[in-house]
């Protein structure tokens, strides 16, 4: 629909002829907030700029426009709104647009999101506006460099919270006008906010709905502001707003600091809402958070230490994207890269100390190397000729590679020299647009260091290359240790992507120490490295280490390989390092080398039951666990995989009775236990937990822990729809609703996942699930014992791809897409490749954004079957 893909010649020639000065939109939240299909009336009056006797157009997705008067007159709707565009004709030097439309509630996460609760019938509201779905709220010149200032004003039920950008107005009643919502009438009320300063239309916003509120504030250097915290009422006894003011309070300082600039805006709110699509967004001065981030039960201790850092992140945003914003979406990149480095930087120096580095490796860089071998890689610089093209570019390159690239230029520039670089960008480009250029001119002056030549090679190239260690001994020394007499590291590059780097490495050697019980540092070398291979004097002459680490302290981007007897160390000693980066990266490496083939998979597998029962690092047990899932079900030779997965079930519940009473290892091992649970005997344990015959010391069954056992039961075929319904009465509650559609759609019979697929996939207009509840049924759909359940639906699958796509919006396919990929058949199913290059071949002329992520599911499978090829040798 080229109406609502603006492309970015589109958008330059727009910025050239238009500058916004302000907006007044006035919502009527009410019109027909219980109606079928829901809407509301949207008043936009926008005064701008122009470039006299052009023409241009203004953005606006509605179902019904009602009218358009620009410039004094009166246009007809008919002919002048047409593709989501409204045709605005003979611009003056000053010109004013007043649109009046009904525009759509949204149950996808777009727009104006619009939930009502199950448990009392209230209904709540958020916007999502990034990349370009303001325009389903209001009449918007949707692009991030026409920058305007935003005065709401809006009208709703009157017990209700309304939230934006600007701090929370008093409301006045609205008299005579009522609304019922279930069965109770409530009287409205309408909040005039103040204009904002001026911002990118993505970062607005819009919260209203009976939310529970805890008062807060932030003492910024201006002094102290307000700073809510909300969520929905049924979340309100577990929603620990003092961590949240904490952790956001330490944020304040430090960016304030770093940044030497003011917090932006007059006050901070956050607020919990439901059926988000991504973790957060940094609405100026407003950000909204995944709910699942306020934790009714228990959690992983790694689910805990992302909100911290999702939190500063977002914080981040308020100065680097929200005060100072790319200029297109091309630096999309700069903008979240920026915010993960340096939101770990935060989080690392005021809250959890180093550690949040080894979540960074774990986390960050494996997404980051994983998404950089994928055929459809590029350059962390893409190009975004329009928004189709962004949509698509919210992935490991964009968010990780880059945040890794950018730890990797602090260390090239120096701290100091990067963020007074940094602050001066902000002050220079506050309330306007920039682009890396802005940036790398900054940092070029405080550092000296030309960077021209570093952003061709690190932003401009795609593709990771590995650093291989080479090792010469000579003579043993006293205690018989072999001297080093030669060393290199060596950088492989990959065929697609020949580009060689410069690095500014570490070179860690690691020795058994306290009779064995410890594998400490013994030395370290900190230098640069280039080109195909580089001799390092500062190695030579130490003693052979029993483990020597390329990349110590992490500090360059770059897949590493460990010679032969650093592998043997640490397969047999992993668990024994004293720090938590260096072990974090050595599994890494063994994650990497069984992703290339280059290790066994079951030998990956004993890798890891051997060494996580030991890791203390909750993050680092997470990952661990997903990549043991993941080779079970993928990389394993399939003829040896039941066994392996049996044996890793048997293994996964005796590291769960021996983990410490109550412990974080204790709870993660139960629920991978129960996911791989599948003879009688293990869901007889699962059986027995859940009907609480059977107890480990300190192990809750809590309402989530409940769900993860039925959930294992039901796809073991020993629990169906009746105990799914009998535990969503217990849990009535939206979060209970969501399980329960994942419960549903892994009921084991090829009825129940055809039904699961059509109400995905085929159901009427107008009916498709929420975007949450369809994520979780796309989760349960996939969830099978026995892959021959669900084999009949790969040529379905391939079937609905145009069909999804083009009716769809963005955020529902492409979650569809990847998420029904039928991955699961690699090596069982033998023609899989050949139908997805068959579908590939029959389909050249769809959009390359659908093109890639048929590609990017082929490749997966390509990757599974050398695995388990290697598997099976
Ligand atoms: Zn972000």
């Amino acid at each position: 629909m080229p109406g609502t893909n603006l492309t970015r010649a589109e958008a330059e020639a727009r910025a050239e002829i238009v500058a916004v000065d302000s907006y007044e939109v006035t919502l009527d939240l009410t019109t027909g907030l219980t109606a079928s299909p829901p809407t509301f009336r949207s008043t936009t009056v926008v005064r701008f700029g122009g470039r006299p006797g052009e023409s241009t157009f203004i953005d606006l997705i509605a179902p019904a426009v009602h009218s358009i008067v620009f410039n004094g007159v009166e246009l007809d709707p008919a002919k002048h709104f047409q593709d989501s565009r409204i045709a605005l004709p003979d611009l003056k030097p000053a010109n004013e647009l007043t649109v009046v439309a009904d525009c759509a509630y949204m149950n996808t996460g777009e727009g104006l999101h619009r939930f009502q609760d199950p448990e009392d019938g209230e209904i709540y509201l958020y916007s999502q506006f990034e990349v370009a779905d303001t325009r389903r709220v209001f009449a918007v010149f949707e692009q991030p460099d026409v920058k305007g200032t935003f005065q709401f004003t809006v009208t709703a039920p009157d017990h209700w919270h309304v939230i934006s950008n600007s701090p929370t107005p008093k409301p006045v009643p609205e008299p005579d006008r009522t609304i019922t919502i279930g069965d109770t009438p409530h009287g409205l009320a309408t909040w005039a906010f103040d204009p904002t300063v001026v911002l990118p239309c993505y970062v607005t916003a819009i919260v209203a709905g009976p939310y529970h509120r805890v008062d807060g504030s932030i003492l910024s250097s201006k002094g102290r502001i307000e700073a809510n915290v909300y969520c929905r009422q049924p979340l309100a006894p577990f929603l620990d707003a003092d961590v949240i003011l904490d952790n956001t309070q330490k944020g304040f300082t430090f960016y304030e600091k770093l940044f030497e600039t003011p917090y932006p805006y007059a006050k901070y709110d956050q607020i919990f809402v439901p059926e988000f699509n991504a973790g957060a967004m940094e609405n100026a001065g407003c950000v909204t958070f995944l709910e699942e981030y306020v934790f009714r039960s228990k959690v992983a201790e790694a689910r805990r230490e992302r909100r911290v850092v999702t939190v500063l992140h977002e914080l981040s945003h308020m100065w680097f994207g929200d005060l100072v914003t790319m200029k297109w979406w091309n630096d999309l990149w700069l903008n979240e890269s920026f915010a993960e480095y340096v939101s770990t930087l935060a989080v690392a120096e005021t809250i959890q100390g180093p550690a949040a580095w080894t979540t960074f490796n774990s986390l960050e860089k494996s997404w980051a190397y994983r998404q950089d071998q994928l055929p459809s890689t590029h350059p962390i610089v893409a190009t975004i000729n329009d928004l189709e093209d962004v949509e698509v570019n919210f992935d490991g390159i964009t968010y990780a590679k880059g945040a890794s690239v950018l730890k990797q230029l602090v260390a090239w520039v120096g701290h100091d020299a990067f963020f007074s670089g940094v602050a001066e960008y902000i002050r220079k480009h506050h309330h306007a647009n920039a682009t890396l250029r802005d940036l790398l001119v900054e940092l070029e002056k405080t550092s000296g260091r030309d960077l021209e030549a570093w952003s061709g090679v690190w932003l401009e190239k795609a593709g990771v290359t590995t650093l291989r260690p080479s090792i010469q001994t000579g003579a043993v020394d006293a205690d018989g240790t072999p001297i080093i007499t030669g060393f290199s590291v060596k950088q492989e590059v990959p065929e697609e992507w020949p580009t060689q780097r410069p690095h500014r490495i570490g070179i860690g050697g690691y020795d058994l120490t306290d009779d064995g019980a410890r594998l400490e540092r013994s030395w370290f070398v900190e230098t640069d490295i280039h080109g195909p291979s580089t001799s390092i004097e500062d190695v030579i002459g130490k003693k052979r280490p029993a483990l020597l680490l390329v990349n110590d302290e992490d500090l360059a981007y770059a897949k590493i390989r460990l010679d032969r007897v650093s592998l043997e160390t640490a397969v047999e000693h992993v668990s024994l390092f004293t720090e938590s980066l260096p072990r974090s990266m050595v599994l890494a490496a063994a994650w990497d080398m069984t992703r290339d083939a280059e290790m066994a998979p079951r030998a990956f597998v004993d890798l890891i039951l051997k060494n996580v029962g030991a890791e203390r690092e909750s993050t680092i047990v997470l990952m661990l666990l997903r990549q043991l899932s993941m080779t079970l079900d993928l990389y394993v030779d399939p003829a040896a995989a039941d066994e392996a997965s049996r044996k890793a079930a048997d293994a996964l519940w005796a590291l769960a009775e021996a983990a410490e009473a109550g412990s974080d290892n204790q709870l993660q091992f139960v629920r991978a236990f129960a996911a791989r649970a599948q003879t009688p005997e293990h869901l007889g344990i699962v059986r027995e937990l859940l009907d609480d015959k059977r107890h480990l010391d300190g192990l809750a069954i809590d309402t989530d822990l409940a769900w993860d056992l039925l959930i294992s039961l039901i796809a073991g075929g020993e629990a169906g729809a009746p105990e799914i319904d009998a535990l969503l009465t217990k849990d009535a509650t939206a979060s209970g609703e969501r399980r329960a559609a994942h419960a549903r759609a892994t009921i084991p019979t090829p009825e129940a996942k055809k039904a699961a697929w059509d109400r995905l996939i085929n159901a009427p207009a107008g009916e498709d699930m929420p975007n949450a509840l369809q994520a979780e049924a796309t989760l349960g759909f996939n969830h099978v014992h026995d892959t021959a359940l669900i084999a009949p639906f790969i040529d379905d699958y391939f079937d609905m791809l145009r069909r999804v796509y083009d009716t769809k919006t963005n955020e529902m396919a492409t979650n569809l897409i990847e998420g029904l990929y039928p991955a699961m058949h690699a090596g069982r199913v033998a023609d899989l490749q050949d139908r997805a290059d068959l579908w590939l071949a029959a389909n050249e002329d769809a959009h390359a954004a659908l093109r890639r992520l048929v590609i990017e599911g082929r490749d997966g499978v390509r990757r599974a079957l050398k695995a388990q090829e290697a598997d099976a040798q």
